[in-house]
């Protein structure tokens, strides 16, 4: 197996120099490492120019409703728990429309690993402010700067519960392979938010802007086991690290359904189930 083994023959309809390239080469990288043969993976897809990686990965896929890639994951994950289940969405998709899939699916820990393509950015619909925006962030739909706090999302999922958080760059597709790897081994909830540039629209969030503040955390001996510091990371790093800030091992959400402990959910016979039976149950 190799990267091109999870490629379609459509051509990426991103803009050149886009972040987008680097996320998913290191997802088709990090599946070609791991193994894991194509109709073993499923996807699913937010909306936002990071969805339209959906035309482009040949594994099973589903391109979801506006932020409501999280429940269409879930849905997958419990349906057959066998298989790989990732879910891709970009920060407008995540942050905003999707907030509250992102704190619950963190609550539940199934075994999904989300990657946020966060450019800061509602790059689709030509560059509004989303909710990881910077205060005073000029578009077209805030002339005189974004005038609200930014989120704090990798923040938010830890005290939400998520039992693995971590942060790539996507001009760093190596490293970021590496999480991505660490995260699908992962069993529960992986949320990776991934640093990424937006060329034509992003004029603050650049890469050497990025380039400027990333280090890598495991360069300096963070302990990813310890809550707090994670949390101190997150909230009081003047810099941007990147890296796994924590990582806890905890039950999956499907692990706690003694139905599907042996055989998957699709794999039982409908019509061994007596439906008037079960109606009068109810
Ligand atoms: Fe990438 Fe931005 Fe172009 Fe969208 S608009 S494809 S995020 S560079």
């Amino acid at each position: 197996m190799n990267p091109n083994s999870y490629k379609t023959k459509c051509s990426p309809t991103w803009c050149p120099g886009c972040g987008n390239f680097g996320i998913e080469w290191a997802i088709r990288q990090a599946l070609a490492e791991l193994e894991i043969p194509s109709h073993e993976v499923v996807v699913v897809f937010g909306i936002g120019c990071s969805g339209n990686m959906a035309d482009n990965l040949k594994v099973y896929g589903f391109h979801a409703l506006h932020g409501r890639a999280l429940p269409v994951a879930l849905g997958v994950k419990l349906a057959n728990h066998k298989l790989k289940v990732l879910a891709v969405a970009g920060d407008g998709d995540a942050y905003a429309e999707g907030t509250n899939h992102l704190i619950h699916t963190s609550r539940y820990n199934p075994d999904i690993t989300y990657i946020v393509c966060n450019n800061h950015s509602f790059s689709l619909t030509t560059g509004q402010a989303s909710p990881t925006s910077r205060t005073g962030y000029v578009t077209k739909t805030t002339p005189w700067g974004e005038i609200k706090k930014p989120l704090n999302p990798l923040a938010l999922s830890l005290v939400s519960g998520a039992s693995f958080v971590a942060r790539g760059f996507a001009a760093e597709p190596q490293h970021l392979k590496d999480l991505i790897k660490v995260g699908i081994n992962h069993k529960g909830f992986a949320h990776i938010d991934v640093f990424q540039q937006c060329v034509t629209l992003n004029k603050v969030q650049t890469l050497e802007y990025f380039r400027e503040r990333i280090y890598k955390l495991d360069e300096k001996n963070h302990d990813p086991h310890n809550r707090d510091l994670a949390m101190d990371k997150l909230e009081k790093d003047e810099k941007l690290p990147i890296g796994i800030f924590y990582q806890e091992s905890r039950p999956t959400y499907e692990s706690n359904f003694p139905q599907i402990e042996k055989e998957v959910l699709v794999g039982k016979e409908l019509g061994k189930i007596n439906l008037d039976d079960l109606i009068a149950h109810l």
